[in-house]
This record gives structure tokens, C-alpha cells and sequence, in this order.
């Protein structure tokens, strides 16, 4: 990561947070902040996905290549071009809205194969960690808005899985945050003070300072401090099938298999625009991109703004020492020297089988090699990536007791990997509005790897303003609104290479 050994302490310009006095750097987004290509884009990848474990486990569930109707309709009054979680939502708040109104939804591939079929399956709220970062680019009453914003979303998600009854493996519990050497352990006790004496809310945050009791608590032997406080876990495929299932009942087309070309304005006809797609068109009066990672390839207006960048994600089976009732109990993000971070979901009300996200260090090198090969910001068939994988099993071999002498049989221990794409906001956080000059056209996306603790009110809170309300009525941080001035200002931050905030 390029800032890591930076010793100033100003975040406008750079990716993470660095003291003066320490080498160290608090990164808690997940090297997402990488400053990627300026140009790079492309559509869904057709073809050679790797299947990640949520997708694996539903290979026979009729809802992956969904048609509702054969043929695609000829028009409509909404399409949504995206089946992920952001797409999926906003249908359902748009049938909420207006139950009559006709939603389309298209996908390029099967029913939510982007980001949300294939992240880690955390949803965890940030409660202090980037505090200091959202100050430093957008001041402290916005900073305080997006912590408070995404216990919300967490809160939402929440709320929405139990009174559904969603089958999805929710899990609600403590989750650590563990700083891995001193250096880290000083930066986060910082923040995290800096946070509460700013008037943030840290009572539900427990936290402990002494090394011996964070490792006891954590089960991480390095562990310097432990702060704990709840979050979920869950099956991600899962909670989006459950809601577009309800949709489609409801009267939402989904059309999978369906990639959108281009979205041009219609000059005669009733309606103001059409979605050109691969298998034919659709007259419509409003279009919602819920295309995340991939928007800047069918609105060039986002290019640099929004940005591809493959992520990983690493399945490993616990040894037996490490199942049943010595099951790892608690979700993860481990904070580390470099700036890098695991964020680790253990399945704790399921299968127990431990997925690794984040971004490791292995990542810097999977982001260098995009960037020479840019072709591949969209390859989410990647697999078994060594330089990733390595660092999980060092993490591992090194800080949890006992997994390195275990006996590990077939079918135990490190299974495989997959990549996914996360769409990186050229300002760290997404975008929620009107696009500037296509009026009808919307937008939700552009979540920098952290859509699950987004999404639950992102997306509400776009149909609210696609309902003429205002910003306000959306309870979602100002930062987040996609205005002219916002989109101007990174594109021309972008043309003339500078440097922006970054968080
Ligand atoms: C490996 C990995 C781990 C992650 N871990 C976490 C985590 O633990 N917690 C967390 O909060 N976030 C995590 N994220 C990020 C999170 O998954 C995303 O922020 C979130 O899923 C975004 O949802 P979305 O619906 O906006 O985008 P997506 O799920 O990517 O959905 C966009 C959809 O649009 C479709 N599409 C795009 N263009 C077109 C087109 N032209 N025509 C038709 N369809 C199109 C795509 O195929 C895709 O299905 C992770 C991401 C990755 C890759």
C-alpha cells in the first residue's frame, strides 16, 4: 500500500490513518483504497466465474437463471439493471412505493452472481474504526453520520431477517476488532478516544487495553486490545434471494441472463428512456443503476469515479480442535501492521466453516497485478491465489493455539478461494442520487467493499428521493449524495491526476 510508511497525520490525501510517532497505518477499508487506473471498467465477466461458497451451495435453486416472462417486455415504467443486494432492495422499495408501477429487473449473469453472491457474509457496522478518516475528508458531523448510519443499516438488516424468518444463517454477536502489534493498538485507542470525545456513541462498545486479557478474550495469541460489539454474519445469496422471491411475487420481472448495453433518451415515444440489451429493448421512464463495481462501463460519465477492483475471499474448514464446543465464537477485523485487515466470519450459527475477506497483505500484490493487467478488474474468476491465501494461513499458523499442531484429515483445513469485484468510490463513499443531467436515471452504488453495512438503507433511502423527497427524509450522511458538484469535482480531480480524499 502505497501511504503505509507515511508519517503524516493528514488524511485528506492519503488512504489511511498514520500517527506521527509510528510507522504503523489503520486501514480499516481494506487496501480499497488503492488508487486504482483511472479508466478502468468493463461489463460483467461472461464465463469462468469462480463459484463462491454461497453460490456453490444453491446450484440448484431455479431462481439462479429466473426469466419470469420468456421474452424480455417492451416496456416498462422502471428498470433496475442489477440483481444484487442494492438492485433487489430497490425493487422492493419501489413496490412498496408504487405497487402498480411495473419493475424490471435485469442481470448479466445469474441472480445475484456479482459482489453480494461472493463477499465474506459480514455485516458489520463500523462503530468507531474509520471514524478518524471520515473526519479528516468530511468533518466531524458527517463522520459521526456515517458510524451512526451504518448501525442503522446493521439495525435494518437485522430486523428485516428475523421478521421475515429469512433463511440465511444469520448470525448476531460480538465482533472483535483486534489490533495485531502496538503500533496498531495506539492508532485505534486514538481514534476510538478521539471518536468518543467528539460525542460518538461507544457505549455498547466494549473495550479492553490489556494484551493478556485481548488474547484471552479474542483467542488471537498476538491480540494487543480487543474492542467488541455486535454485528451479523449471514448467508448473503441467501437474504437477496428471499427478497426478490418476495418481489417476483409481487409483480417484479426478473430477468437474468440480460446484459445492459447502453441506456440512451428517447426523442419520440411515451416513454424518456430505453435499455438497449443484449436481448432486445425496454422503453421505460426510469432507470436504476444498482450495477455497483461495474456502472462505469454502461455510464461513462463514472468512469475513474466508480472502479473495478477484484477482492478475495478464502474458505478454510476448521481442524477438529477447532469445532464443536471449541468453535471460534466471534467475527473478526484483525487489524494489522501494514495497514491490511482480515475480517474474518466464522459461520458461528451454521456450518462453522471460517470465511476470510478483507484485505490481506497478499492483496497489495493482487492489486499490482491488476493494475498491469487491467483487463482483469473484472475477473471474478479468480481462484486459489497463493500470495493472498499464504498470508491466511500464516495469520493463522501464528495466532490461533494449537491450529498448527492440529491433525488435520481430508476435507479439513484450507479449501479454496474466489474473487469477487468491489466497486471503489473515487471518494470512499457511495453514491446515492439522480445522475447529474439524465434525469430518471438513479443510482446506488459504488460501495468500496463494504455494501452489507450500506445497502439496507442506501437503497430505501434512493427510492425516498426518486419519490421526490428530500435528502433529509433518506437519514443517510450527506457525503453519500450523488450531486453535479460532487461528480465534476472527482472528474476533474481525476483528469488532472490530483489527489483527492480518500477514506
Ligand atoms: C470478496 C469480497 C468480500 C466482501 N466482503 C464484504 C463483507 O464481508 N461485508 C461487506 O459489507 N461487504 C463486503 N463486500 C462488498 C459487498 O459485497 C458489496 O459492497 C455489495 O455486495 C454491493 O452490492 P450491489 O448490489 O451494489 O453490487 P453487486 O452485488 O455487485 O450487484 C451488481 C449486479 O449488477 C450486475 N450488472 C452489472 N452491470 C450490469 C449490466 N450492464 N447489465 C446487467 N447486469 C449488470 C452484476 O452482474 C451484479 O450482479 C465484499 C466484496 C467482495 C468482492
Amino acid at each position: 500500500m502505497k501511504e503505509a510508511d507515511s508519517r503524516s497525520p493528514q488524511i485528506g490525501s492519503v488512504t489511511g490513518v498514520t500517527l506521527p510517532a509510528v510507522p504503523a497505518i489503520l486501514n480499516a477499508d481494506d487496501y480499497a483504497s488503492a488508487p486504482p487506473d483511472h479508466q478502468r471498467t468493463g461489463f460483467p465477466k461472461q464465463g469462468g466465474q469462480s463459484l463462491s461458497y454461497w453460490l456453490q451451495q444453491v446450484r440448484s435453486d431455479t431462481l439462479l437463471d429466473h426469466r419470469t416472462t420468456n421474452e424480455l417486455p417492451l416496456e416498462a415504467d422502471v428498470v433496475v439493471i442489477g440483481s444484487g443486494i442494492t438492485g433487489t432492495l430497490v425493487a422492493k422499495h419501489h413496490l412498496e412505493t408504487w405497487p402498480n408501477k411495473t419493475v424490471v429487473v435485469v442481470e448479466a449473469r445469474e441472480f445475484c452472481s456479482g459482489a453480494t453472491g461472493r463477499n465474506a457474509g459480514h455485516c458489520k457496522p463500523d462503530q468507531w474504526r474509520h471514524f478518524a478518516k471520515f473526519e479528516a475528508a468530511y468533518g466531524e458531523e458527517q463522520a459521526i453520520k456515517i458510524m451512526n448510519n451504518e448501525a442503522a443499516t446493521w439495525r435494518a438488516l437485522v430486523s428485516y431477517v428475523k421478521e421475515n424468518n429469512v433463511d440465511c444463517d444469520l448470525w448476531v454477536g460480538d465482533t472483535l476488532d483486534v489490533p495485531l502489534n502496538d503500533d496498531v493498538a495506539k492508532i485505534a485507542r486514538e481514534v476510538f478516544e478521539r471518536y468518543k470525545d467528539l460525542g460518538g456513541k461507544v457505549d455498547h462498545i466494549s473495550v479492553t487495553h490489556d494484551p493478556a486479557d485481548a488474547a484471552r478474550i479474542s483467542r488471537i495469541k498476538n491480540a494487543r486490545a480487543c474492542y467488541a460489539w455486535h454485528a451479523s454474519t449471514l448467508q448473503p445469496w441467501k437474504l437477496t434471494a428471499h427478497v426478490m422471491r418476495d418481489n417476483i411475487a409481487k409483480g417484479v420481472n426478473l430477468q437474468t441472463y440480460t446484459v445492459a448495453k447502453s441506456v440512451i433518451e428517447n426523442t419520440t415515444g411515451v416513454h424518456k428512456w430505453t435499455v438497449n440489451t443484449d436481448r432486445g429493448s425496454i422503453a421505460c421512464d426510469t432507470v436504476v443503476h444498482a450495477t455497483n463495481a461495474y456502472s462505469a462501463a454502461l455510464e461513462p460519465s463514472l468512469k475513474g469515479i466508480i472502479t473495478p477492483k477484484p477482492h478475495m475471499c478464502n474458505k478454510v474448514v476448521p481442524p477438529r480442535s477447532y469445532s464443536g464446543s471449541n468453535a471460534i465464537k466471534n467475527s473478526y477485523g484483525v487489524l494489522l501492521p501494514n495497514g491490511g485487515i482480515f475480517s474474518i466470519n466464522p459461520r458461528c450459527s451454521a456450518d462453522g466453516i471460517l470465511m476470510f475477506g478483507g484485505s490481506n497483505p497478499g492483496q497489495q500484490q493482487l492489486d499490482e497485478w491488476v493494475e498491469r493487467h487491467p483487463e482483469n478488474c473484472i475477473n471474478d474468476g479468480l481462484s486459489r491465489v497463493d500470495i493472498v491465501t499464504e498470508q491466511v494461513r500464516r495469520f493463522i499458523e501464528e495466532n490461533f493455539e494449537g491450529w498448527e499442531d492440529a491433525e488435520f484429515g481430508p476435507g479439513e483445513g484450507f479449501d479454496y478461494s474466489w474473487s469477487g469485484i468491489i466497486g471503489l468510490s473515487a471518494d470512499g463513499v457511495p453514491f446515492v442520487g439522480e445522475l447529474p443531467g439524465k434525469p430518471g436515471q438513479w443510482i446506488c452504488a459504488g460501495h468500496h467493499g463494504h455494501g452489507m453495512a450500506r445497502t439496507f438503507t442506501a437503497a430505501p433511502g434512493l427510492v425516498k428521493l426518486m419519490h421526490g423527497q428530500p435528502w433529509a427524509a433518506t437519514g443517510l450522511p450527506e457525503v453519500y449524495q450523488m450531486t453535479p458538484e460532487r461528480l465534476q469535482r472527482l472528474q476533474k480531480a481525476n483528469q488532472e491526476m490530483v489527489k483527492i480524499a480518500t477514506v
